[in-house]
């Protein structure tokens, strides 16, 4: 079933930075698709576009049956809890602990941070436990984030993300800060979000190789503007 459906998406920064040009596509529950593209193609605005961190110019996003153009502020807060963001320097609140950082992402931003842990029920610190434990984190559960390496940095991220309980995880360039092992690592628990827990993927990637290697589809994006749009297996190597 469809999740995500963009028509004719437009965005401009400014006077004449013209970001994305006409994109048009749809995303089905339960995709891996990958977004590839040299640095400046648009990517990144894309997916900013879809949670509405940025506001597109013109065209519609509809993302689960709502038009996410038309929400209002008071609305973006819900949108968001439903589309959890991974972010290329993970975004998080480096003095806290790996568990704080978890439940915070549930309380919400504005949240003070003082006692943050006895705000929450123990169902939901088990919940925030449980996924950290399947991300590998069992350890680093009461560790400060500015003592972990960038590849667990990235998955407390996602683990922040999940415990929302998102229908769609959208991940800008989750891998650009990583080595080798912890890429692999970070997008082997991407395919496994979406293939075990129905998450459905849209990741951002300037790795083509990696790309190829791990989604359903790919949509390469040149200048702001959809250039692919298939199976990894028809990506040409001018790609
Ligand atoms: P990518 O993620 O593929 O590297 P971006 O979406 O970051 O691409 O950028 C697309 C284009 O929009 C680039 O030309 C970039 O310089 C421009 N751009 C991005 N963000 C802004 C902004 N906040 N203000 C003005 N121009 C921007
Ligand atoms: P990335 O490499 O992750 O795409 P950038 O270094 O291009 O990030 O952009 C970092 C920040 O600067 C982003 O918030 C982006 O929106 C903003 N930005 C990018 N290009 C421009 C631009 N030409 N004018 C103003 N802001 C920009």
């Amino acid at each position: 079933t469809k999740l995500l459906q963009l028509n004719e998406v437009h965005k401009q920064y400014g006077q004449d930075t013209k970001a994305l040009t006409n994109v048009n596509f749809t995303v089905n529950s339960g995709e891996f698709v990958s977004i590839i593209g040299p640095s400046g193609a648009g990517k990144s605005t894309l997916l900013r576009c879809i949670n509405r961190m940025i506001d597109s110019s013109s065209g519609d996003i509809v993302f689960d049956g709502q038009n996410v153009n038309r929400l209002k502020k008071s609305e973006l807060k819900q949108l968001r809890t439903r589309i959890g963001m991974i972010f290329q320097h993970y975004n998080l609140v480096e003095r806290l602990s790996v568990i704080e950082n978890v439940l915070h992402g549930r309380l919400g931003y504005k949240s003070t941070f003082a006692g943050i842990l006895g705000l929450y029920s123990e169902q939901e610190k088990r919940q925030a436990y449980a996924i950290l434990q399947m991300l590998g984190l069992e350890k680093q559960i009461y560790k400060r984030c500015d003592q972990l390496s960038g590849g667990q940095k990235q998955r407390v991220g996602i683990a922040r993300a999940l415990i929302q309980d998102p229908k769609l995880l959208l991940c800008d360039e989750p891998i650009a800060s990583l080595d080798p092992n912890a890429s692999q690592t970070i997008m082997e628990h991407l395919r496994s979000i979406c293939s075990s827990m129905g998450i459905t993927v849209l990741v951002n990637l300037h790795q083509v190789d990696v790309a190829l290697k791990y989604s359903d589809r790919i949509i390469g994006v040149n200048k702001g503007e959809i250039v692919y749009d298939g199976l990894p297996a028809g990506v040409g190597p001018e790609e």
